[in-house]
């Protein structure tokens, strides 16, 4: 079932994503501004996705790599 609640504002953060965890951010609905409870990262909506984008194409970027090491 869907979850009901958090829904959009349950982004991750994309600094810590970085580097495999996986934390959760408040969202300051006064600024707009989404901050990590962990690091210093704070962003609006649109850098939080646009810096996720990121993580997540170097991700697949590695993944290729991986791959492409086995078949050398
Ligand atoms: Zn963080």
């Amino acid at each position: 079932m869907a979850q009901l609640g958090k829904g959009k504002l349950n982004y991750r953060c994309p600094s810590c994503f970085m580097r495999d965890l996986d934390i959760d951010m408040f969202y300051n609905k006064d600024t707009g501004i989404y901050s990590c409870i962990r690091c210093q990262y704070r962003g609006t909506e649109e850098d939080v996705l646009e810096k996720n984008e990121m993580v997540r194409f170097r991700y697949l970027d590695r993944a290729k790599r991986f791959t492409k090491f086995d078949f050398d």
